[in-house]
Formats: C-alpha cells, sequence, structure tokens
C-alpha cells in the first residue's frame, strides 16, 4: 500500500515531508498531525525561522492538523520576555495561528521526574568531574572516551545528590546528571550525554524556582512527546541528535514523536546566525534588531517585505535534504510578483533636473487622472498635477545622446507619463558643466484621451516642481558584500565583509498624492522601484528595484 502511495505522491510532486506525512494518515499511524515551533526566546526571529514557521504550520494546514508553538527556554541566562513577544508578533504578522502556546519550562517538573526515573533505571548518573575532565574523557571520534570515576555510583547516591542539586546546595558548574549509555560509542552524543546542569540564574518565567535545568538533547524530544507532537521538523544538523531523541523515550517509554530534518536555509550576502545578529545590534553596526538591512523578520517588515511575499517565497525554496544557499534575489522577485500585483504607483524623482514648459502659462495647473494601479485602468485614481515648472530625473537627459537613447535629449521628443509629448529645445549648464535646467514645448495635440493618440519611443517620470512634496528616500544595497557569506575563511571576522554604502539618504520629490496613500503597503515609485513608509520615522524604505529598471 505505501509503495503505491509513494509513487501517487512522486507524480503530484510532494516533497519528502508531505511523502511521510500522507504516508502516516494513509496508514493509520496517525489520525491527525501535530507539529510545533521551537523558537528559543534569545533573539529575534529571521528569515530562516519564517522558512521554518511556513514549513511547520503550513503542513499542518494543509493536512487538516495544528500547530503548537513551544519556546524552547532552557537556558535561563540568554533568554528574555522582550524575545518572547516579538517572535509572536512575527508569527501573527506571517500570517499563522498556533493551537497551543508553551514553553519547555512548564514541564520542568515532568523533565524533573523523568530524570529520576532514569536515575532509578540506572540509565543516569551524577558526575563530578569537570567541564573540562568531562571534555577531555569524551575521547575524539577515532579514540574511545574514558569513563569517569563517578559513572558506577548506587542508585540511592544518585537520587541523593541529584535532589541535592535541584535544592541548591553545589554551586554552577560542581556537579552534573549524565545518561548512561556508553563512552566508547561511535557517535559522540551518546558518550554520557549531559542532562542537567546546575545555573543559579533567575529564569524569565520560573524565577528562582530551579537552579538546574535541562539541557537541549535531553527535552526536546521529551517536550514534543508531551504535547503529542507527530512530526518534529528541524534542521540537517540536527540529525546526528536524532538518535539520542528516540533513546530517551524509548527509554521512558513515552509518545512517539518522531524527528525530521531538512536543510536550513541559507541566503547570499547574509549571516543568520543570532550570535552575529546580536553582535551587530549590540555594535550598532546596524540601527537596532528591525533595521531595514537586517534578515530579522521585523528588519524585512521595516523595509517593505509582505507577508505573502515570504510565503511565496517559503514555497518556492522548498524542502531540501542537503544544505545550498540560495539567491537573494529570489526574495526579491517574490516581492516585486506581490508588490507589483497589488501596489499603489506614484511617481517620484529621486535625483532631479529643473524642466521648463516654455509655451505653458505661468501659475497655470492642470490635473491629470492615472491610475493607482495600471492593472485595474478604471480603478481608483489620483490627481497628478501638471505646472511650468517640473522636475525630472537627470538620467532622463542626455546632452549627447546615443542613437538608441529614447528619454529626453536636445531636439527630442518624450511622453511625460500620463501627460503631454514634449520637445527638448535647449538646456542650461553650469561653470562645472552640469544640466542645471532644460527647456521645452509641450504638444497640446498630444493630451491623453484626447483626439488620435500619438505615440513616442520613451516615456519619463515627473512631477510638479511647486505641487510636490518633499520625502526621504532610503536606499539600500547589501548589508554584506560577500556573496558567500558562509564560506569566508576561518579566521577571517565577517564583520570585514560590511557593506559601507549599505544605506544611502536622499531627499525625493513625489506627486502630492502620495501623502494620502492608505494601502498600508510599500508604493511603486513609477519606474524607480517599490518604497515602503516606515512606520518609524516616516522615510520611505526602497524595498526593491523594478525588475527591469534602469540603473539609478
Ligand atoms: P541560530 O542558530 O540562528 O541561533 P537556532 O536554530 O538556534 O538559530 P531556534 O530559536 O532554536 O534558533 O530555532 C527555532 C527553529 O527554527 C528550529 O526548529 C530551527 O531548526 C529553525 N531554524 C533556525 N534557523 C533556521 C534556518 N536558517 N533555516 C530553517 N530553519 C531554521
Ligand atoms: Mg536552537
Amino acid at each position: 500500500m505505501s509503495e503505491n502511495i509513494n509513487e501517487v505522491a512522486s507524480e503530484r510532486n510532494l516533497n519528502f515531508l508531505e511523502e511521510i506525512i500522507e504516508n502516516d494518515l494513509a496508514t493509520g499511524k496517525h489520525k491527525s498531525i501535530l507539529t510545533r515551533f521551537p523558537p528559543e526566546p534569545n533573539g529575534y526571529l529571521h528569515i530562516g525561522h519564517a522558512k521554518s514557521i511556513c514549513l511547520n504550520f503550513g503542513l499542518a494546514k494543509k493536512y487538516g492538523g495544528k500547530t503548537n508553538l513551544r519556546f524552547d527556554d532552557t537556558n535561563p541566562v540568554k533568554e528574555d520576555t522582550e524575545y518572547v513577544d516579538s517572535i509572536k508578533e512575527d508569527i501573527k504578522w506571517l500570517g499563522f495561528e498556533w493551537a497551543n502556546e508553551f514553553y519547555a519550562s512548564d514541564y520542568f517538573d515532568q523533565l524533573y521526574l523523568w530524570a529520576e526515573e532514569l536515575i532509578k533505571k540506572g540509565l543516569a548518573y551524577v558526575d563530578d568531574q569537570t567541564q573540562e575532565e568531562i571534555r577531555q574523557n569524551r575521547g575524539t571520534v577515532s579514540q574511545p572516551g574514558v569513563e569517569s570515576p563517578y559513572r558506577n555510583r548506587s542508585v540511592e547516591e544518585n537520587l541523593k545528590l541529584f535532589r541535592e542539586m535541584k535544592e541548591g546546595k553545589y554551586a554552577d558548574g560542581e556537579k552534573v546528571l549524565r545518561a548512561k549509555i556508553d563512552m566508547s560509542h561511535p557517535n559522540m552524543l551518546f558518550r554520557d550525554p549531559l542532562m542537567y546542569r546546575i545555573i543559579h540564574a533567575s529564569h524569565h518565567r520560573t524565577g528562582n524556582k530551579w537552579c538546574i535545568y535541562p539541557m537541549y538533547d535531553y527535552a526536546h524530544g521529551e517536550c514534543d512527546s508531551i504535547e503529542n507532537i507527530t512530526h518534529s521538523i528541524c534542521t540537517l544538523e540536527f540529525d546526528v541528535h536524532r538518535p539520542l531523541y528516540d533513546w530517551f523515550i524509548e527509554k521512558l517509554g513515552i509518545f512517539p514523536s518522531h524527528q525530521y530534518e531538512f536543510a536550513r536555509l541559507n541566503l547570499t550576502y547574509t549571516v543568520m546566525s543570532k550570535r552575529k545578529l546580536l553582535e551587530l545590534v549590540k555594535n550598532h553596526y546596524v540601527d537596532g534588531w528591525d533595521d531595514p538591512r537586517m534578515p530579522t523578520i521585523c528588519g524585512i517588515r521595516r523595509r517593505g517585505y509582505t507577508p505573502e511575499s515570504i510565503r511565496m517565497f517559503a514555497e518556492k525554496v522548498g524542502v531540501a535534504k542537503r544544505d545550498n544557499v540560495i539567491d537573494l534575489s529570489l526574495l526579491e522577485w517574490c516581492l516585486r510578483q506581490d508588490l507589483n500585483a497589488r501596489s499603489n504607483r506614484y511617481m517620484a524623482v529621486l535625483n532631479p533636473v529643473k524642466l521648463v514648459i516654455d509655451n505653458w502659462e505661468d501659475g497655470k495647473v492642470e490635473y491629470f487622472d492615472a491610475p493607482l494601479n495600471p492593472a485595474e485602468p478604471d480603478g481608483p485614481k489620483r490627481k497628478v498635477p501638471f505646472t511650468k515648472e517640473l522636475l525630472i530625473e537627470k538620467e532622463d537627459f542626455m546632452e549627447d545622446a546615443p542613437k538608441k537613447y529614447f528619454r529626453l535629449k536636445p531636439d527630442g521628443e518624450v511622453r511625460l507619463k500620463y501627460a503631454y509629448i514634449i520637445k527638448c529645445n535647449s538646456f542650461v549648464k553650469d561653470s562645472d558643466g552640469n544640466v542645471t535646467e532644460i527647456h521645452c514645448t509641450y504638444d497640446p495635440d498630444s493630451k491623453p484621451g484626447v483626439g488620435e493618440w500619438r505615440s513616442v519611443k520613451g516615456t519619463i517620470h515627473w512631477v510638479s516642481e511647486e505641487l510636490c512634496d518633499k520625502v526621504e528616500a532610503r536606499l539600500y544595497e547589501h548589508l554584506f558584500t560577500e556573496e558567500q557569506m558562509g564560506a569566508i575563511p576561518e579566521g577571517v571576522d565577517y564583520k570585514e565583509y560590511l557593506n559601507p554604502n549599505s544605506l544611502t539618504i536622499v531627499t525625493a520629490y513625489a506627486e502630492p498624492a502620495l501623502k494620502d496613500d492608505k494601502s498600508g503597503i510599500a508604493v511603486q515609485f513609477e519606474r524607480v522601484g517599490y518604497f515602503y513608509k516606515d512606520p518609524e520615522n516616516g522615510a520611505y524604505n526602497k524595498a526593491t528595484g523594478l525588475k527591469d529598471s534602469f540603473k539609478m
């Protein structure tokens, strides 16, 4: 039966996790599925976590199951409620709802009882060796480890010492609880792994109740098991931990949650380790966790990314069994797909030069109707004022233009978007040779919607110099100059690759309708790119360029 299912699965182009789940549901191994997303609240979520969130919540949704949010808060020193709050906000923003909000710390009592149970079964012992001794005695891949002199303590002594550890009798590092497995096991993780260590520190939820805290390998599988998680999905580096995950569950005889691994998301020009992101924030290389250059969810949200674009990206990346590096431009492509379909359009000039319509009456204003979205030509409109003195992009005028240059040039014609065709008659230069003013005449018969449409090769954007608003625009480049940040040589500091030009602030001259935009998402500055109004400071963050845009 399962072979049949697999055949159908490959025809339907399912990923390996979907195949497993469909199989488990078809064979009745599970009636419904329950996944979990288990962040450690020690930092803000990044785009890699977003991939994991889309996967865990997405699979459950697809198969009519549920997903728990479980904070993996077993290390009181690094964790904080600030992170808990931001993580919840980010998951909601991505568009997902968890069935339950749990904390590994909710299970500290149960985990403690199970540790005593393992001691009683002769499967755990208290070790007095120092951290250094434990490390040295673990051996190497080619050499077996050395058994601890405390390994054969009696059950009674182990219980007494473990209870004393819990009661606070010992200092940090003085004792640990270890599983008693096999000091010469080929999998190093089986060489009597640590289960509990002493940390006299206050915990963000349990306060000072505990001074012993469970290790990841001991806690994770059991937390999954307590919640009856059916498919515990994590990143590839945990595959060597899986046998240990199974070992604890088996020895305790509890609900058999199962772990599955997929390749973590890596992106070009990006670092994603929380430690490095924290360092960038703490040392002010960036302006906080939500700096629009950061790969954090709050950062890319402020940059102008939409939840839809991130979910589309997660879908496109798919689920791999082998590590790889995804091109950052795929993420940008997804954003463009989304914004192209639904963002409002406005004109804004970022690098202006003045253009005077010589045959236009002084003081006369004419308003042109322009659709907010070209996909809906009959949809909502904005009014664009046209006056004698306009601004266009410097790059849209060229004195000695090549033949194929279809924007404005001496004696050449161009259409001002939504408005008239103009012809360049003359221009003025300053003493440095920069063009400071361009003089044109407009063709009154070229008004859109009136008479016969006359087409010219080029169309450029523009604003009225008098009736425009100055706004701040923030232009971004990659935060790092190196494409393969994961492959920089050992010993070289990743911060050496920080891009000094990652942020440029300019003034943009925008048509007046921009200030009334109520869309709440990034807008398109026509021919320039997508810009999102920063909720913090009102500046327009360039989220991404346009696919076929000219280089500004
Ligand atoms: P970091 O190494 O950056 O500190 P982490 O893996 O320790 O990240 P957690 O809070 O433990 O961070 O991660 C929560 C979940 O997100 C885990 O299941 C983890 O596997 C997953 N995850 C973290 N980083 C990525 C990534 N780059 N791609 C896919 N999933 C990820
Ligand atoms: Mg982790």
